[in-house]
């Protein structure tokens, strides 16, 4: 990338997208947290607030149906130390994140802990670039809507260093709602037809927001914890798919509903 392509990315000639990870380091020059659902904005301007607790200056940009949210390295940051920091602090503000479990949340960029020699992970489009599509500018909120205010704005924004991110991260892993889903189950479970679990014939849905419905998750409800009520979200289209928010694992859930998961299926 050269001078010219960020200035050609600048005047919206191109649009320069952006790999987080250098593979050969694993790091990242910037995290963004990236929402498009119907109340992105609110979440985003939460973790916003949330990340300046923790001393971090984070810059909002608007995008075609919600924002990124920008955070910028003082130097190359290891991807994996990026996102274990972003995962606990949507477990914090119990925010969903999207991904095998959950088709609606937000999404984290470095979106890999590592890549293989080859990759290249996923890309974003690069600050204040314009949308193909329709030619359109998205600024960021924290300045006049002109490049000169933008970067002005941009520069003087506080950079995270790796030290600030190696003490918040300190002891953290990624929290256990947030891992992936084992791998397809055997077949022959989910042909068992009219026995198959069904959690929503077992608790009571206290509400729906977008493409999940929230409701007191049944483990943490036997330990006393969740008074709130909405540490278990349920993905609307497949209820199959449910997490807890506070990490009680599915066999925990099930074991609390009285409806363990038999274990004579295992491989
Ligand atoms: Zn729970």
């Amino acid at each position: 990338m050269t001078p010219a392509t960020i200035e050609r990315h600048l005047q919206g000639e191109l649009t320069i997208g952006l790999y987080a990870i250098n593979p050969r380091t694993q790091r990242s020059k910037w995290i963004v947290i990236d929402a498009d659902y119907a109340h992105a904005l609110n979440d985003l301007i939460k973790l916003q607030w949330e990340l300046k607790q923790d001393g971090i200056q984070a810059a909002l940009e608007k995008s075609r149906r919600g924002g990124h949210l920008w955070i910028f390295g003082a130097t190359p940051l290891l991807a994996r130390d990026c996102r274990i920091y972003v995962h606990n602090l949507a477990a914090r503000l119990k925010m969903a994140v999207k991904g095998a479990r959950l088709p609606e949340g937000i999404e984290v960029f470095p979106r890999h802990d590592a890549l293989n020699p080859g990759e290249f992970g996923n890309a974003i489009r690069g600050p204040l670039g314009t949308h193909q599509a329709d030619k359109k500018r998205y600024w960021f909120y924290g300045a006049d809507y002109s490049l000169e205010s933008q970067i002005r704005y941009l520069k003087r924004l506080r950079k995270l260093s790796e030290d600030q991110l190696s003490s918040l991260v300190a002891g953290m892993t990624i929290p256990e709602q947030f891992h992936e889903p084992a791998p397809a189950p055997n077949p022959r479970r989910g042909s068992r037809g009219c026995n198959e679990f069904r959690i929503l014939d077992h608790i009571q849905v206290q509400r729906k927001s977008g493409r999940n419905y929230w409701t007191r998750c049944p483990s943490c409800a036997l330990h006393g914890h969740d008074r709130s009520g909405d540490n278990l979200a349920i993905a609307v289209d497949d209820p199959r798919k449910y997490r807890c928010w506070a990490g009680c694992t599915k066999e925990m859930i099930r074991e609390a509903l009285g409806h363990p998961i038999r274990r004579s299926f295992v491989a």
